[in-house]
């Protein structure tokens, strides 16, 4: 009988294509992936050391696992991504039973490892030395190979999939661990990703999303060719049965005319940006080390939406980081009100070992403060999120299909609605992202799902839109075949964070 492994992963879309990654080389080794924990004999843990909170739900699960891997002495636990490359010493010392530690630069070589940790028992290290050349090489071999077997079902819908264009960041933002676990910043090249792209088509993928850390930093360089991240998408736009060009998370001093050109000019390309600016204060900027002001991200805000009219911005902010003063924070209660974006993440500042914030800066504003002014800030956000969404109703918009919503998906599981499916005809709830990004839900069959359809919005809550579907008006393809019941099933993949 097959082998089972378990996986969950928290943190940004890396980690997800990371886990499809690792899924897709353990399948290929005879095993299969199960979303139920005591049927596994290998139990992995993608992690994320972007803040304690994930950190710490990490460890929860590591205990948890603990109790199971009484019953099963030959079960393989595995620690994978950052926390592996950033915390060995710490997983070790409140995790002992752990049986493979393995970073984001070595993660091709999970299968290779759970056989050696079931040869031997011995435990398992594989982590990256630092960001010296060899890392860089050592980085590059392992993560640019792409896999073409991966995983399907470990992917958000059989329709959309991430590809990953660039590794690693060389910021340096003061707070951030990435530049430390994830290395050096490195463009793929694009022939790979245009090959990948190709090939995600022909299984059925509609829509791409691009991602690196600063994704828009994005340049390969070959002989005195230079290919930027508009020429990538260009050379992407005409590849048949491809529908919609995603690319997350922007930096702000890297939002160039050439992008936004290509965000106006070429239809397949999502009218949306996320461009985190994590506060309105110049003197907290200076101190997160973002390289830019408050003044220079509103005049690239405008630059965004001028050149490349409706489309919709959303943003990451960091309250209560080191010597945020409350006249500070107001700075970034006015830069949330005047920029009008269509959402944001709210953090409050979390110290991360080994980052310059926590050797240089101390973490000063206590908790209570920092919640407070998260919610602050988020009551204004909502208002212009409110305001964004009303903003949408009366129009049509072009929806991708994902599946059941929330509810639909919650009824199901919770066995208020039979487990088969229903016919094909049966009505139920479903829903998916316009070209804007807005989350739009909608009443319609099982047979829409992964078609685009055009929806007629007739409400809207501060986070979704409410519409009718346009039945006669499906976009595209065919919609007569059979439903896919894969995209009706919960996905095992979890996915809990933003990118910073
Ligand atoms: S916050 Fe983003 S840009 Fe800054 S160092 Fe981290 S990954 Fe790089």
């Amino acid at each position: 009988m097959a082998q089972k492994v378990y996986i969950e992963t928290v943190g940004c879309q890396m980690n997800v294509l990371d886990s499809e990654l690792v899924i897709g080389a353990l399948r290929k080794h005879g095993y299969d992936l199960t979303d139920s924990p005591a049927d596994a004999d290998v139990f992995l843990f993608n992690t994320c050391s972007v803040r304690e909170h994930a950190e710490e739900k990490t460890f929860s699960a590591l205990g948890r696992v603990r109790l199971l891997k009484r019953d099963k002495p030959g079960a393989v636990v595995g620690v994978l991504g950052c926390m592996a490359q950033k915390d060995q010493e710490l997983i070790r010392k409140r995790a002992p039973y752990v049986d493979m530690i393995v970073g984001t630069g070595q993660l091709a070589a999970v299968p290779e490892l759970v056989a050696k940790v079931r040869a031997t028992r011995e435990p398992q290290l594989a982590v990256s030395l630092g960001r010296s050349d060899a890392g860089r090489n050592e980085v590059e071999a392992s993560f640019v190979s792409y896999d073409p077997t991966r995983d399907p079902s470990m992917r958000p819908t059989p329709f959309q999939a991430f590809v990953r264009i660039q590794i690693g960041c060389d910021k340096f933002c003061t707070y951030c661990v990435v530049p430390s676990t994830r290395g050096p910043e490195q463009s793929r090249p694009p022939e790979h990703i245009w090959h990948e792209v190709r090939q995600l088509v022909d299984q059925g993928c509609k829509e791409v999303t691009l991602i690196g850390q600063t994704v828009n930093s994005y340049v390969h360089e070959s002989g005195d060719r230079k290919t930027r991240l508009s020429d990538l998408i260009a050379g992407m736009h005409d590849i048949a049965g491809l529908e919609r060009i995603k690319f997350v998370t922007n930096y702000p001093k890297d939002m160039t005319d050439d992008l936004l050109d290509a965000v106006r000019e070429l239809p397949k390309v999502v009218k949306y940006l996320h461009v985190p600016v994590q506060s309105g204060c110049d003197e907290v900027l200076k101190r997160m080390k973002r390289n830019y002001t408050a003044g220079y991200y509103m005049d690239m805000l405008a630059r965004c939406r001028e050149l490349a009219p409706g489309v919709s911005v959303s943003s990451d902010f960091i309250v209560g980081f080191c010597g945020e003063t409350e006249e500070s924070f107001q700075k970034s209660m006015e830069l949330v009100r005047a920029a009008k974006f269509k959402n944001s993440f709210i953090f409050k500042y979390s110290e991360r070992g080994g980052t310059k914030a926590a050797e240089k800066y101390p973490d000063d504003v206590p908790e209570d403060v920092k919640k407070r002014r998260n919610n602050d800030l988020l009551a204004v956000q909502n208002e212009n999120s409110r305001a964004d969404h009303r903003a949408q109703v009366g129009t049509t918009v072009e929806v991708l299909v994902e599946g059941p919503s929330r509810r639909e998906q919650s009824a199901l599981s919770g066995g208020r609605k039979p487990p088969v499916p229903e016919p094909a005809s049966a009505i139920m709830q479903l829903t998916g992202h316009s070209m804007t990004d807005h989350i739009v839900v909608f009443d319609g069959t099982e047979r829409l799902i992964g078609h685009t359809v055009r929806v007629a919005i007739k409400d809207a809550s501060p986070f979704t839109l409410y519409g009718d579907v346009l039945t006669d008006e499906v976009v595209g393809a065919d919609v007569s075949r059979e439903p896919q019941a894969s995209a009706v099933a919960p996905r095992p993949n979890k996915f809990s964070l933003p990118l910073v």
